[in-house]
This record gives C-alpha cells, structure tokens and sequence, in this order.
C-alpha cells in the first residue's frame, strides 16, 4: 500500500519518499520474520544448521565447537570432497513419551552450479551417506556422533565454483517397512516423488518436511606436487628393499585427507640406496637424517638441483629400525611407509610449519597456535571429519599433527596456515619466471649458485659437507628467520667476494642442541680460494677451497633409447679430494633439468626407460663437486619415446575381492612420467553392474547393488588414447 502511495503522489519531499521506503522496507522485514518463524513453528522438522566441511571446520552448537570464528569459516578448497552435515531439529522428539515408536528422518540435497552469467546447472541430486536417522531434538544433538546428523558426500570433481545446494529433511519410515509397520509409517518418498516440497511444507496431513539453501565458493589452490623417493635401505646392519609407489600413495592418503590440497600432480618416482644409520638418536633427527651424506642432506640436494617445485618425500621400509619416525625441513620430508602422521608433520615441516603444543620450538609458530575455546592447547580446536570414513574426530582429545599428541587430526590454524603456503610454493605466478626451469642457461640472467652444506658445533667448529655449484635463477622469497651464522667468500688476497647471512631452519633445530646444520644458496665467484664463518662478528673458521674442480669423462659412445634401462658409466677424478655426483635428465635440450641420482660416490648409474619422459634432445648431465668446486659434463642428444600414461586402482585392491555395504572407497588415476597424473575430471570409474559411478582420482561410491562388481578406471593415456585398469569388488548388504 505504501507502494502506491509512493507512485500516486507526485508531490512527496525526497524526505518523505525516503522516510516512507525506510517504512517499507523495515515492514518486509518484519513480514519475512514473521513467515519464516511461522514455519519454524508449524514444522515438526526443521534444519538448524549445515557444516561444510572438507575435514576440519568453525562449527558450533550445543557448545560444541570452539567459537573461535564464525561457523563455515574454513574456506572450501576447489577439487576436494565436501561433506555436508545437515543438523536436524524434531520438535515432536520432545513431546511425545519415550513408549512411542521411533521417528526417523532422511533427506536430499540438490546440487546447482551458478555461473558469473547468472546460469544454473544442475550438478547432482544426493541421498544421505548415513539416513534415514533417528530424529532427535536440536539439543540432544551430539557434534562427535556422525549418526546424529544426515551426512552428504559431494563428490571432489563437482566441487568448483560456486555450487547451491538445497537441502530438503523429511520424516520418514523405517527403511524395513513390513505390513504393520507400513500402515503406521508413511511410504518412503523414493516412492513418491510427488510430495518432496521444494519448501517448507506446513500442511498438517502431508508428512513433515523442511527445505534450506547454502551455497559453497570454493577456492582453487594450485596443483600440489609431490615427488616420491623410495628408499632402499641398508643401514644399521639391515638390508630393506624399497617401498613401491602404491605403499608411497597408502602413506600419503592421511596427508590427503587432512591437507588443504585439491589437484595432486605426481613427479617421477626415484629410488635410492641408503647405507646411513638411521637407529642412531640425537642432534634433531639423529646423524642418518642430517649428518653427512644423510638422508636430509640428499634430498636437499635433489630439491637444490630439480627445476620445478615440489615437495621430495622419501619413504623409508617399515621394518627399518629408526630413532625418530621421520624428519622434515624446507621442501623435503622423510618417514616411515605406513605412518600417515608422521609424514604429515614432516610434510609440513617441508612447508615451514612450526610444532604445534606441545611439541619443541612450539612457541616459535608464527602467529602463535590459537587458544580454541576451553580445549586443551594442541588440540584440533573442532570436530573433525574424515570425508572417507565418516569417523569424527573430537577436539577433547584430538590432538593438531603438527604436536606430539594423540589421535592426531589437523586444525583449522594448521589447515589454513598450509593453504597460504601452498598457494604461495606452487602458484604459477610465484614460479612465473621458472617456465623455462630454475637452470636455463637462456632467458633470465641465470646466476652461478653454490649450494653450500655445513654444521656447525656447539664449540663454534664448523664441518664443510659434500656441496656444489650449478647455474640457477634468483630462488623464490625466503620467509624463514635469520640466523647469527653468515659465511663469506674470499679470493686469494683475502678480499671479501661476498657475503651471505645464514637461515635458520628445520624445525626439529634445537638451537642450543650440540650441532646446527646449514644448507644455503650463495651467487658463486670462480675467483673464491676460502670460505670464512663467522658467528656475529666472531670467525669461526676458514675453509679452504680445493684449487681444481674435478674432472669427468664420459664415453664417447651415444646412448640408445631401444634398451629398457640405460647404463652410463664415466670416469671421474680429483688429485686429492673424494668426488660425489649427482646425474640429471633433460628432455628438450638443457632447458628443464630433473634430477636422477643423488649424492653418490659410484661412477655410474641405470636409468629406467619409463622414468624419464621422452623427447627428441635428451642429456643426461653429471655433475661432479670435490667438496665445493664442481665440474659438469654432458651427454650428446639423443632421442627418447614417449610413454602413454598406465592406469592403477588402489583401492579397491585389486588383488582381492572385498566386501562393502554399498559403499566403496576409489582410488586410483594414470600416469607416466610424460603425461603426469592429468586431471582429476577425466578419471572416470564404472561398475559393470551399476553402470557409471563418477569421476576423480577418488570417488566414494555409494549406493551399490549387492553382489561382484568388476569396478573400471579408465583416463586419457596422453596419446589420444585409454588407459584402464581394473578391480574386483565383492558388495555385501546388511540383512
Ligand atoms: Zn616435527
């Protein structure tokens, strides 16, 4: 009415059209109010709340949560599985007596994409993961208890952009409806489509229901990389094979789990011969870690000599006999096969995490780990839930993987604090000027970089470790904290070639502990002669540099592509000093270099035909240092055939047949050193009982028909073709 008068007279002060559109508004708001609580009242069910969570999430109810920050607060991260806990309200719970039969409800949950453009896409329609459940009343709700919510699965490759979804409860009968109970209950509405509202239905005859939109923005973070160094070991008096690249992928679901990660993009595997003993404690991670030629100096150089980002993670046997469960530090990370937390933390130790409480150096994290509400300190702060499984993790005694404590899940401060380092490491902005790889000799002014090792004692004594020097490209900004330790180089008369202030890493550094280990990038000047430390303004010492570098010789012979391994063998010498190597791969002539091996004092190496990718202008490169001067040579080009991708189920296994309620964990993708893992939306798996079943490089599958499924994988291979592969799956459904 107001409206009309607004239209009707010509004659109203701007003021007075102003005060009357206030009114009018204020009255719609009112209005808007009053409806939604009628039907709050009239329901008999009503939604009291949806948590969208990919494994950790601000939550709150019934006291549960910490209220640390708004509910729905942890962002939502592209490409990874969202579940959605939809909180159930059932006023009639309370009403009636404890001698009536039980209520249960169900629910649906639509999913629309919504376009910059306004369109709307239909993406998919979803039953609950865990309904029909029993009702309750919102305050009987329990937060830790899975069953007391209706869980909804979106499947990872459906989680981009901005998604709606509308999430419709209803009341409904026991999923067994014999003849006594199905003239009590109403039928199941898989049966009668027809009365699924689209809105709150408040017709008293019509069985109750209540409908409910949210959206989810979901943020892309770059593609997380990852490389897989498989150790065979033979320290310590034992001799271990390597783990495979399945028992790496095992290992790495936790951290997939609980990391902020949506696309995962593989490195070629490599594998190495480890002899360090790695029983033997002390130091930070114990002298097989980080002493000389330990397993964190090698992966170090691996990641100082590799073009592109990625995390280098060595997985040790689970048999051998270790100090420490593993050990991480900027970029690389190491533990044992099986042991999903432990590399979690190492993994984010590689991403310059601190510990959480209570673990050594807690108090150095940066900001500090937050307070959540009344639970202990270190714990995860929420109720945590593995998208998987559905096991809920409770903040009362679970504990962040960053600590040292139990039942580790990850929290919010760490979740997010490695999303923004992540999208730091491995956005193409960051690594814009790395198209071409840290060591083109072309492009960018590349800079000859030493990259130097050494420890340096609690009495000031400084050990000089194997170190070398290769042409690099100005390295990616480096927030770790300055220590007091710098090194200079100096030429012949003593004058100073440079000077470079020491970082201050590793976070299992105990800086009063009996040694501290330095891995530094420093420009290189042929003209240096010595190396001087200093700790302040204190020298520690003087580090003479070899007068010649090293001199390698390679067979004159070219190398064939046709055989499945390749051998090259040269010859390597230094009047005085031990020679390390380590060899590197170029596909396109020197423009991009991987690394091959590492850190050895063998003059040769075999090379797998399926590690490396192909081209027309392959090298292969070995770079000899006598301890700091470093002598390159290189192959002649020769040519490589390209691999088409191979397909691999993980899980179901398909070595055995296994049995499932109709629910089934996927896992798998193709790969080839050329093609990589490709993306996630072209894994598509089917069942051929079931038919499609969805699309990823995991998929929970719900749903399925009792009896033997062959489950079907099947991605490009890269060459315009299909790798498949295949898997045995055996579906038993409850009585
Ligand atoms: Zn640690």
């Amino acid at each position: 009415m107001l409206q009309r008068i607004l239209d009707s007279e010509p004659d109203l002060s701007p003021s007075q059209i102003a005060h009357i559109q206030q009114q009018l508004y204020q009255d719609r708001n009112t209005l808007a109010r009053l409806r939604q609580e009628l039907v709050l009242c009239l329901s008999d069910i009503t939604i009291v709340g949806v948590e969208k969570t990919q494994g950790i999430q601000f939550f709150s109810i019934n006291g549960q949560g910490s209220g640390y920050a708004p509910d729905n607060s942890v962002p939502l991260i592209a490409q990874r599985t969202l579940i959605l806990r939809v909180y159930v309200d059932c006023k009639r719970v309370q009403q009636q007596g404890p001698q009536h039969l039980p209520i249960h409800i169900s629910g649906s949950v639509i999913v629309d994409r919504i376009r910059t453009n306004g369109s709307v896409t239909r993406v998919a329609t979803l039953k609950p993961i865990n309904g029909p459940i029993a009702a309750r009343s919102s305050a009987s709700i329990d937060r830790g208890d899975p069953n007391h919510t209706l869980n909804f699965r979106v499947a990872a490759s459906d989680c981009q952009g901005l998604l709606r979804f509308t999430v419709t409860v209803f009341e409904q009968g026991p999923v067994v409806i014999d003849d006594v109970l199905g003239a009590i209950y109403a039928p199941r509405p898989s049966e009668r489509d027809t009365w699924l509202p689209g809105s709150a239905t408040t017709t008293a005859a019509a069985p109750a229901a209540f409908s409910l939109k949210v959206h989810g923005r979901f943020e892309p973070v770059p593609t997380f990389r990852v490389q897989a160094v498989l150790v065979h070991y033979t320290g310590g008096g034992q001799n271990l094979p390597a783990p495979t690249g399945f028992d790496f992928a095992d290992t790495l679901e936790y951290v997939l789990k609980t990391f902020p990660i949506g696309r995962l993009e593989f490195e070629d595997c490599i594998e190495i011969d480890f002899d360090k003993n790695l029983s033997t404690c002390g130091g930070g991670c114990g002298p097989g870690f980080e002493g000389p030629g330990g397993l964190m100096v090698i992966l170090k150089d691996l990641d100082d000599s590799s073009d592109r980002p990625a995390i280098r993670v060595a997985l040790i046997p689970s048999d051998a006999r270790m100090c420490v469960g593993g050990c991480g530090n900027k970029n690389i990370a190491a533990a044992q096969d099986g042991r999903g937390a432990t590399l979690a933390q190492e993994m984010g130790h590689a991403l310059d995490r601190k510990h959480a409480p209570y673990a050594p150096g807690w108090e150095q994290e940066e900001p500090p780990f937050p307070q959540y509400g009344d639970y202990p300190l270190g714990s995860i702060g929420e109720y945590g839930f593995d998208v998987v499984t559905s096991e809920v993790y409770d903040p009362n005694t679970s504990h962040d993987f960053m600590s040292y404590g139990s039942d580790r899940w990850v929290s919010p401060h760490t979740y997010v604090g490695l999303r923004n380092e992540i999208v730091e490491r491995f956005s193409d902005a960051s690594f814009a000027g790395l198209a071409d790889g840290r060591f083109s000799p072309s492009g960018d002014p590349s800079q000859e970089t030493l990259f130097l090792s050494f420890r340096v004692n609690r009495d000031g004594s400084v050990e000089v470790h194997p170190s070398f020097h290769l042409p690099a490209r100005a390295q990616p900004p480096d927030h770790t904290s300055t220590s007091d330790v710098s090194c200079e180089l100096l030429d012949g008369k003593g004058q100073v070639l440079g000077f470079h202030r020491c970082r201050a890493r590793g976070s299992h550094v105990d800086p009063d502990g009996p040694h501290i280990d330095f891995h530094e990038a420093i420009p290189w000047v042929d003209e240096a002669t010595a190396i001087r430390f200093l700790r302040n303004k204190e020298v520690l010492h003087l580090h003479d540099i070899e007068a010649l570098a090293p001199t390698v010789k390679l067979p004159a012979s070219g190398l064939r592509s046709s055989e499945q391994r390749l051998t090259l063998k040269w010859e390597g010498h230094h009047p005085e000093r031990a020679v390390t190597y380590l060899v590197r791969y170029s596909r396109d002539a020197g423009r991009t270099w991987r690394v091959v091996a590492v850190n050895s004092s063998k003059s040769e190496c075999v090379l797998r035909q399926r590690q490396l990718p192909g081209g027309e202008q392959c090298l292969l490169q070995v770079v000899a240092s006598s301890g700091i001067r470093t002598h390159v040579a290189q192959t002649k080009p020769f040519s490589v055939p390209s691999e088409p991708r191979s397909a691999t189920i993980l899980s179901p296994k398909s070595t055995s047949e296994t049995t499932s309620t109709g629910q089934a964990l996927l896992r798998g993708g193709a790969f080839s050193s050329d093609y990589g893992l490709g993306a996630p939306e072209d894994v598509v798996w089917s069942s051929n009982v079931d038919g499609v079943l969805g699309r990823g490089f995991e998929l929970i599958a719900d749903g399925l028909s009792e009896g033997a499924h062959t489950i079907t994988l099947t991605a490009p291979d890269g060459q315009g073709g299909v790798a498949t592969a295949s898997a045995v799956l055996r579906v038993v459904l409850p009585d």
